[in-house]
């Protein structure tokens, strides 16, 4: 049966899977959805050990120079997050706190931060990486993690403001980043696979902004450099639980990242959306993760999670 986005929202919210905030896309998180993610995350981590990743982990915010420096708010202002603070007196503070209770407008007493939320996980990973200095001549791969933000409210559960994306990143010369990333897709689709997901593989672009985004949209699609593993959640249309993005050495150039001759490197990601896939495992199995298939609990590790 497909049911709406709204509708699997309202379900998941009756089976107190996720509890709604008052805003759009932003959830609480119940034990019976935290233990399906986890699962989920525990199954990438040991499928992707013998890769021997750097470990490396960043709060949800970065800071704003690194947004700035990555283009961020050109290609998608639509979509950042910007942390703003309180650098005034006391007087202003009075307004602040009681424009506040009264839910009224105190976006003037507000001044920017040095900091925004962080778009996607592997964002703070190319700064880091140039202040390393020159990448090894058997490149980089780097596993990151991290609660990401896009403002774009909706109703439908699979596009939430805030949400987990598990990154593995790998930085390198053309050929090691090529041969890297042709392989993920069949290794991401069986993983999937393995929890009783079979999804499809598309081409795809990023979501940029205005008519110059449409541009970079459909350069992005005829230069193959995105691709997305799809699962049907909700409605009618598949959600991306995974994507391969290849940014060939377009960080590299904004961040000055250098191989080993001095020459500019490439970089690819492979991100699995963590909350859609446990959206995904409750639109596929149902909504009581004690009646999901035995091999599916397994792999989840469910019987040993708390
Ligand atoms: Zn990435």
């Amino acid at each position: 049966m497909v049911i709406s986005p709204s509708e699997f929202l309202r379900a998941l919210c009756d089976h107190k899977i996720l509890f709604e905030t008052g805003v759009d896309g932003i959830y609480g998180r119940g034990g019976s959805f935290e233990r399906a993610l986890l699962g989920f995350e525990g199954l990438l981590t040991t499928r992707m050990a013998p890769d021997h990743a750097d470990l490396l982990r960043f709060p949800p915010v970065i800071p704003r120079r690194d947004m700035e420096t990555a283009g961020y708010l050109s290609s998608f202002p639509h979509l950042a997050g910007s942390v703003f603070s309180f650098t005034g007196d006391e007087a202003e503070a009075r307004t602040l706190g009681s424009l506040a209770k009264e839910h009224g407008d105190w976006s003037a007493l507000q001044t920017q931060t040095e900091v925004c939320l962080t778009p996607a996980a592997c964002y703070p990973i190319y700064p880091w990486l140039a202040a390393q200095g020159a990448v090894a001549a058997d490149g980089r791969l780097i596993d990151v993690s991290s609660f990401c933000f896009r403002h774009e409210p909706s109703d439908d559960p699979a596009r939430m403001q805030s949400f987990r994306m598990r990154e593995h990143v790998k930085i390198g010369t053309q050929s090691q980043v090529e041969a890297w990333h042709s392989g993920w897709s069949e290794r991401g689709a069986d993983i999937l696979r393995s929890v009783g997901l079979e999804t499809t593989e598309a081409p795809a672009s990023d979501p940029f902004f205005g008519r110059t985004g449409r541009m970079l949209a459909a350069n992005q699609v005829a230069q193959g450099f995105k691709l997305e593993r799809s699962y049907l959640i909700a409605g009618s249309r598949p959600t991306p639980v995974m994507s391969l993005n290849y940014h060939h050495d377009h960080f590299s150039h904004d961040f000055d990242l250098k191989g080993p001759g001095g020459e500019p490197i490439h970089s690819a990601c492979v991100a699995f959306g963590l909350d859609r896939v446990a959206l995904a495992l409750f639109s596929a199995h149902g909504l009581d993760d004690t009646k999901w298939p035995a091999d599916v609990r397994g792999h989840l590790g469910l019987d040993e999670l708390p």
